[in-house]
């Protein structure tokens, strides 16, 4: 904790909290703070002033918010590695990732205090001579947030950038074990002239309670949620009263493609950065590998050595690639996925063990089958199962076999397969000859049960927006 400079970054771990949740490192299991355990009615009262707040917002221009944001993006970036060290310690990815994380996250600000300015209407041309029909947009109103622990500041200002530069207020809930950055966050919004309670945190050990208040307040317009495609569905049934727009960014079951024309060495850089960064713990991890006949032999051998020179440890360790798992859960889920695979016929070439603590080692699978348990679900781990393929037909029926329909990659040189293939596979995004696709430039978000909506790019403010109609009759 020494290390950070900006100590009201870490104004949440003040002494005179009432009610508090432990916040714990997941390399070592050291405490690291508290946070404020909020009751339901301080849920409420967040709200209600969220609401009040945002009246006076929404009569400001866009580009008096425009100001604000872009301030809001120099502090994130100002405080990138106060941030990135935040991040580290109560999530666990490396420095470098967190580093990447904070200005990831702080392009999302910087984009949207410029697309806010470009919230256009239309003027339509009318079918009736004494009319004149035109649309403006206009925010939401209250937007509300659920996040997740694996990206606790991009989670959280992909969705708070656009919902803030549309007019609308934002109060957000982010993940049990990664409170400390979404605060830091709210507190650099602050230093940049954010008006109080246009942005406001609240956290809970007890997160249904949150989401029961959120979806059922008629005060708040909007949901968005990234996280588990179980909660999502909770989530939206329990929206449907309220009738609420609801935007979804939910599990991922991402295969990556090697077909026989492709750059081998290519493929393995991206299938590392894909499968492994995070520890494998992100909705678009590379999630089962497809690999040519052709080809297999040469990739298993050149990956599995790759995979062997990646360093687990301490994220705040220099070298280290491969943090820990954010929990035990997390831990014993992936070990029994790989129990369950080996009895199934899986062999490891590379990896497969247990390193103690929240640590397990980056593993490749072979000999396994598209039927397997391993390749059915999210691994939401560092275990790559690989498969062989032959055919182009059944491989596309097997890409596609799965609820999810998140992120998907392959790689090959031949332009015709190019076109074919990405627009044959049911998926959101598709990453060609290239494995980290994440940008805020260029529409994130998934088909089937992957979500609903799409967060960055000019699609993203659309969503805190609605369209009025506007009809000047008797002209
Ligand atoms: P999770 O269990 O769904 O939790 C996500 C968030 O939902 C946390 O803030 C959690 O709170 C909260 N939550 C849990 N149960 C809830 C309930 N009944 N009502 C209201 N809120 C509830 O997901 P996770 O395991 O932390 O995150 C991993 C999942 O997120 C994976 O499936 C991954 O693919 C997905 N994800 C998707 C994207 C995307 O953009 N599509 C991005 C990142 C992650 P607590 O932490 O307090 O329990």
């Amino acid at each position: 904790m020494k290390q950070i400079k900006n100590h009201t970054l870490l104004s949440a771990l003040c002494d005179n909290l009432d009610n508090t949740i432990a916040v714990t490192n997941p390399a070592d299991q050291t405490l690291i703070g508290h946070v404020q355990a909020h009751s339901r009615e301080e849920v409420e009262a967040t709200i209600l002033r969220a609401r009040d707040a945002q009246k006076a917002w929404a009569k400001t221009t866009a580009k008096q918010r425009a100001a604000i944001l872009m301030r809001w993006y120099e502090l994130l970036m100002e405080n990138q590695e106060d941030l990135a060290r935040i991040m580290t310690l109560e999530q666990g990815k490396p420095l470098a990732e967190s580093r990447g994380e904070v200005a990831y996250g702080a392009s999302f600000v910087q984009w949207f205090a410029e697309e806010g300015k470009r919230a256009y209407g239309e003027t339509i041309p009318t079918p009736l001579a004494d009319r004149r029909i035109m649309t403006i947009k206009q925010p939401v109103g209250v937007a509300a947030a659920i996040t997740p622990w694996n990206f606790p500041i991009a989670m959280i200002t992909r969705k708070a950038a656009p919902a803030l530069a549309a007019g609308c207020s934002f109060v957000a809930k982010p993940a049990i074990q990664t409170p400390l950055s979404a605060y830091a966050v709210v507190e650099l919004a602050r230093q940049a002239g954010l008006p109080d309670d246009l942005l406001a945190v609240v956290t809970s050990e007890d997160a249904p309670m949150i989401g029961d208040v959120f979806c059922n307040s008629t005060h708040i317009q909007k949901i968005s949620f990234t996280g588990s495609t179980n909660v999502g569905r909770i989530l939206m049934k329990q929206s449907a009263e309220s009738v609420k727009r609801v935007s979804m960014e939910l599990g991922g079951n991402a295969p990556f493609i090697v077909f026989d024309d492709a750059d081998i060495d290519l493929a393995v850089k991206g299938a590392i950065t894909s499968k492994f960064r995070n520890a494998g713990q992100t909705c678009v991890c590379a999630n089962r590998f497809y690999v040519h006949d052709a080809v297999y032999e040469e990739f298993v051998h050149k990956f599995s050595l790759a995979v062997d020179e990646l360093t687990v440890g301490n994220g705040l360790d220099d070298d280290v690639v491969i943090g820990p798992l954010i929990d035990d859960n997390a831990k014993l889920k992936i070990k029994s996925l790989l129990d369950q695979a080996l009895q199934q016929g899986a062999t490891v070439s590379a990896g497969g063990d247990d390193l103690g603590g929240q640590f397990f080692e980056p593993t490749v699978l072979t000999h396994v089958s598209h039927s397997m348990d391993i390749v059915q679900a999210e691994i939401f781990g560092p275990i790559a199962p690989v498969i062989r393929f032959s055919d182009d037909e059944e491989l596309i029926e097997m890409a596609n076999d799965t609820i999810y329909g998140l992120a998907s990659y392959f790689y090959s040189k031949d332009i015709n397969r190019i076109f074919k293939i990405a627009e044959a596979l049911d998926y959101g995004m598709v990453g060609v000859n290239e494995g980290v696709i994440s940008t805020e430039v260029a529409p994130f978000g998934g088909v089937k049960q992957s979500g609903i909506g799409r967060e960055g790019a000019r699609q993203g403010i659309d969503e805190y927006l609605n369209t009025k109609y506007i009809c000047l009759g008797s002209m």
